[in-house]
């Protein structure tokens, strides 16, 4: 076993071409062009109303942001309304009161506040997850609302909104463009439209936007990997904000007035209904949710004349679309496509643009090293390590060291308190008393995310994987805590310009022998193979001490094999710490093992020294049998 500080992997003997689609460069902006290009030349024919093609387009623009919020980052809020009232007002009284004459910048500086205040709001809002993130996000809506109607209503007008908000016009020097209102302002609109689209394609295929989507998967692996979600979660609550703040700006455009309404309830809740129905996650769900909400109410209140009646019938397409299309529209036409196409794929594409290109052009070292500092003392040391859950005292005073290059294995019963250990060492959970030191450095008390970026991480007994990505998605989710830091907001980038991501993913994947299911989604692998994956999303992240619990469980004897044929493939040149409950593998694979038993340690040894101890025997066997031999497995 190599006890060198420098973990040198060898390189990848050869970087394959993912075997999915190439992403062809432009294409669904090209579409969306050509669809907007033709509206005002086909609609007006079938007998569209200018006013609602233009107020489906906002609706639509208005639901970009709030479906990386909702569809990508796995948000809900229902507190929309507050953000788009901002953005709306505050460009209304510039162009009205404050007599501002540009309305484009007017736009962009109410903009620009609905993102302030969103900045604010998601800090507060997004210190709770869940139910309670949404409850927050209804009240805040509330506050904002009760404040644009009282204390604000020399502002907003109160009640009666701000009237007068003029249409924008455009200077070329030869020329100007005037966007007045109905078809003639539509271009103005679809290009705005367009524009938010473009931007928002990029923020999904960046890094940034892959990490929102592994919040949504599974957050408390997102965070395990390295990255800082709450960070991210708050990047995302701001650009729901921005798109929010444009789209209530442009409501005043519109309309040539502010109405008071944008700030009720209403606006929120609707927001989040025509998402679902188009199908959230897509980007263009609430364009499409918007579509088939507002053309329904013009068709059911004005050609079927229902009166108030047309809510109980939007209300109950509402049910129907969601009941059957669980992800909406564009979901149930994907799942269609899919269909007969007879293949699935993960959800999106991002991680589909790490292209060959990209992996021939890179030919880099993979980063599977960190600086290490000058240390020379154990890699790992717990010092009086204690856990207590109440009066359940699942580890008692443990002191443990691991040097550099060690492969570590620790055994006993089920309860014995190594999981709770684990825990602690990665500072999942923190220890009722006692320290925990990692290459010199006292990390007791630190957060997951902070230790995971030192280089401490680990697999986990259950699978905590990002279940709807595919496996490389998986992977690369954790290659870019390690190559990126924790938070970085390169919305912008591609993910095949990450320097470095190709081969680290393509490196992690041949290590845990899954190169040839890349492209699955997780939920579609074998038992087995998610086992490995669990543990190449820790390799993933660049450990230099690598904890695994219990990478065997639930394998078949086979798979076993396979397994620990692999680990002692992974062991090479890394520092690693092992439980598992089969001895016969572990005493295999380990140098040393620790054995625990009611939350102490009871013995440390060789593996040989481990199979004569008497102590061990009495523990799992009740003293019966001479030695743990081949055949010995923990009672588990
Ligand atoms: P092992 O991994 O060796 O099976 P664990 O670390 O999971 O053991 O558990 C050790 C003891 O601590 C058990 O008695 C377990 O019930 C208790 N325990 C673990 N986690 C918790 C918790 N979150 N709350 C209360 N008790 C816990």
């Amino acid at each position: 076993m190599s006890t060198g500080t420098a973990r040198a992997i060898p390189p990848p003997t050869r970087l394959r071409e993912p075997a999915t689609l190439r992403q062809r460069p432009f294409f669904v902006e090209t579409i969306l062009a050509l669809v907007l290009i033709a509206v005002p030349l086909v609609l007006p024919y079938l007998g569209s109303a200018p006013n609602t093609v233009n107020r489906i387009l906002v609706w639509g623009l208005f639901g970009i942001g709030f479906d990386i919020l909702f569809g990508y980052t796995g948000l809900l809020s229902f507190g929309q309304s507050a953000l788009y009232g901002t953005g709306g007002f505050v460009a209304a009284y510039l162009l009205t009161r404050a007599g501002f004459p540009y309305v484009i910048l007017a736009l962009v500086i109410g903009t620009i506040a609905a993102a302030a205040v969103g900045y604010l709001v998601g800090l507060i809002a997004l210190k709770r997850t869940g139910i309670y993130f949404a409850m927050i996000t209804v009240a805040i809506a509330e506050v904002f609302y009760f404040v644009e109607f009282n204390p604000l209503s020399e502002w907003t007008g109160g009640e009666n909104g701000l009237p007068g908000v003029p249409t924008p016009s455009i200077p070329l020097g030869f020329t100007t463009l005037h966007f007045s209102t109905g078809w003639s302002l539509y271009p103005f609109l679809a290009v705005v439209y367009f524009l938010g689209i473009v931007l928002a394609l990029r923020i999904v295929r960046s890094p940034v936007g892959t990490i929102f989507r592994a919040i949504r998967e599974n957050p408390l692996r997102a965070a395990a990997v390295g990255h800082n979600i709450h960070s991210y979660k708050v990047a995302a609550f701001v650009i729901a904000a921005a798109y929010a703040g444009l789209a209530g700006g442009l409501l005043g455009v519109m309309q040539g007035f502010m109405p008071p309404e944008a700030f009720t309830f209403d606006t929120s809740g609707q927001l989040v209904i025509q998402t679902a129905i188009g199908g959230r996650g897509t980007l263009f769900g609430p364009l499409l949710g918007a579509g088939v909400w507002l053309f329904l109410q013009d068709f059911l209140q004005g050609t079927l004349k229902l009166g108030a009646a047309w809510k109980l019938v939007l209300g109950l397409v509402f049910v129907l679309l969601v009941v059957f299309l669980h992800n909406g529209i564009i979901g149930g036409l994907k799942s269609l496509y899919q269909h007969v196409r007879g293949r699935a794929n993960g959800d999106t594409v991002a991680i589909d643009t790490i292209d060959a290109d990209a992996a021939r052009t890179s030919a880099r070292e993979p980063h599977f090293r960190r600086d290490v500092p000058a240390f020379s003392g154990p890699i790992l040391k717990a010092t009086g390590l204690s856990k207590h859950y109440g009066g359940v005292i699942a580890n008692a005073d443990i002191d443990f060291s691991v040097n550099r290059g060690e492969l570590r294995g620790i055994i006993g019963p089920n309860g014995a308190g190594k999981s709770t250990f684990f825990k602690m060492l990665t500072c999942e959970v923190s220890p009722t008393s006692g320290s925990i030191t990692f290459e010199g450095r006292d990390i007791t008390g630190m957060s997951v995310t902070d230790v995971c970026q030192l280089g401490l991480t680990k697999s986990y007994q259950v699978n905590q994987l990002f279940n709807r990505l595919t496996v490389r998605e998986n992977v690369a989710i954790a290659a870019l805590a390690a190559l990126r830091g924790k938070l970085k907001l390169d919305m912008l980038r591609k993910m095949a310009n990450v320097p470095g991501l190709v081969d680290q993913v393509e490196h992690t994947l041949e290590l845990v022998n899954l190169t040839g299911r890349r492209d699955t989604p997780v939920s579609q692998l074998a038992y087995g193979e998610k086992r490995r994956l669990e543990v190449g999303l820790a390799l993933a992240s660049s450990p230099t001490l690598l904890l695994l619990d219990e990478p065997l469980a639930g394998m078949s004897p086979s798979e076993r094999v396979e397994t620990v044929k692999l680990l002692k493939s992974i062991a090479q040149g890394r520092t690693m710490i092992i439980i598992d409950h089969d001895m016969d593998s572990l005493f295999e694979l380990a140098e040393r093992v620790t054995v625990l038993q009611e939350g102490r340690v009871l013995v440390e040894g060789t593996p040989e020294e481990i199979k004569g101890n008497a102590k061990v025997q009495e523990a799992y066997l009740g003293g019966v049998h001479e030695g743990l031999g081949d055949t010995a497995e923990a009672v588990s």
